[in-house]
């Protein structure tokens, strides 16, 4: 075939590929969208079981406060109200999150912001002389003190991260919010909410009339795919990408242990952290809670951290100063390459959330078409 059959070879069918592909149809442009995984969606793929809307590759909920991304998002599909309020067990104890005054409560029973604040403050006092929080140990020890950190974060970021919170970079607590207001909500955004009947509904809107073909490895056929378009969209690793020519970035991955139940409400809850280091898994989800289910029987995954190795997904990046440095040096080469565009969570190797992930996309597609 001819090098010019399609504008953009799109290699990945996750949300920035398929973002992409919606913004360069509305512009006239021929795509072709391929992804070595059965499906569409990537990470964020919802699939219909027993009639409940199961997030395959962990709990997706959307958060913005871009006004643009949300309106985008909305025009697609309609969202539903829901506003993610994870509870923690701890040794069989039950603690809200993320850390507001119902946390403090159950803590220490304190129940006004002023008490609440004066037990924070002796809690950090013995943290007083870190200024700049070099890891996420030392940054949640300062936000919270000893108490929450050993309750709430020191086993559960441990099991996720497979390491040690003194080799965690601190950026990664200071995601959650921490507030003296009853708030149970996870998210400081002003938008939240989930795609009502699931997320795989949203990339089928933004990928209808694109050609898309799952099950093709770029990697596997790379020559022959090159040889479609002029240009790439590449949203895999990059580090793959350049055969991993400075070395192998790192990641942790997971196993998701889906059960259905006979039951109707298993944990009241679609989150509940397990934040001590004995119990093996971080998190169970209950699907239904994420679109106020009332199917007779219900379905739960457990979330369990794992080592990266070649046969498992991808899922974080371990964004430390090592890893870092060798993107870097990725970086750099792929600013070489004009005519590929490197673009999501793997491509770039940050810890995006979906609402980034989008505007990144958007803001591509205009970049490119002016
Ligand atoms: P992906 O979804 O990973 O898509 C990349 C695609 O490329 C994949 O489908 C892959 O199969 C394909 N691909 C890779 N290599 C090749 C190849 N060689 N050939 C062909 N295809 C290839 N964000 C939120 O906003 N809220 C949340 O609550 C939230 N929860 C999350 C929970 C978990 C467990 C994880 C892992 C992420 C979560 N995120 C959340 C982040 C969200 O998943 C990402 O921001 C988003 O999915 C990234 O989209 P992407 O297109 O960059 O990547
Ligand atoms: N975290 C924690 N305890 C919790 C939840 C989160 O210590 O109960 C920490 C942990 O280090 C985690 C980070 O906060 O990696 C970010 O949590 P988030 O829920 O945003 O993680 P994600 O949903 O992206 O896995």
């Amino acid at each position: 075939m001819p090098k010019n059959t399609y504008d953009f070879l799109i290699v990945g069918a996750g949300l920035f590929g398929s973002v992409f592909a919606a913004e360069m149809k509305k512009r006239g442009k021929k795509c072709l969208v391929i992804d070595k995984r059965k499906h569409v969606a990537g990470n964020i793929y919802t699939e219909k079981r027993e009639d409940i809307n199961v997030h395959v590759y962990g709990a997706h909920i959307f958060h913005t406060s871009n006004k643009r991304v949300w309106d985008y998002v909305n025009n697609l599909v309609e969202f539903n109200r829901y506003t993610n309020s994870p509870v923690a067990n701890y040794k069989g104890r039950l603690y809200s999150l993320p850390f507001n005054m119902n946390t403090f409560y159950q803590l220490w029973g304190v129940t006004t912001p002023e008490q609440a604040k004066q037990k924070v403050e002796e809690q950090r006092e013995a943290y007083k002389h870190i200024i700049n929080p070099k890891n996420l140990e030392e940054q949640a020890l300062v936000l919270g003190g000893k108490d929450i950190y050993e309750k709430l974060i020191k086993g559960y970021t441990e099991k996720q991260w497979g390491r040690p919170a003194t080799q965690i970079p601190a950026f990664i607590i200071r995601r959650l919010p921490f507030r003296f207001t009853f708030d149970n909500n996870y998210f400081n955004d002003l938008y939240q909410g989930i795609p009502i009947g699931g997320y795989t509904k949203l990339v089928e809107k933004l990928l209808e009339g694109v050609e898309v073909r799952t099950e093709v490895d770029f990697f596997k056929d790379r020559k022959s795919l090159d040889s479609l378009a002029d240009n790439i969209v590449f949203t895999g690793k990059i580090d793959e990408f350049f055969d991993f020519k400075y070395g192998k970035l790192e990641y942790r991955s997971l196993h998701f242990d889906h059960e259905i139940l006979k039951t109707e409400n298993f944990q009241g809850n679609a989150v509940v952290n397990y934040t001590d280091r004995e119990v093996p898994f971080t998190r169970i989800l209950e699907h239904k809670h994420f679109e106020f289910g009332q199917q007779k029987r219900t379905i739960i995954t457990r979330e369990y951290p794992h080592e990266f190795s070649k046969d498992k997904e991808s899922y974080y990046p371990i964004n430390d100063a090592k890893n870092q440095a060798i993107y870097e040096k990725y970086l750099k080469l792929s600013e070489e390459n004009k005519n590929i565009i490197f673009g999501g969570r793997l491509a770039e190797y940050k810890y995006y959330d979906m609402h980034q992930v989008i505007e990144k996309a958007l803001d591509k597609a205009k970049e490119i078409s002016l």
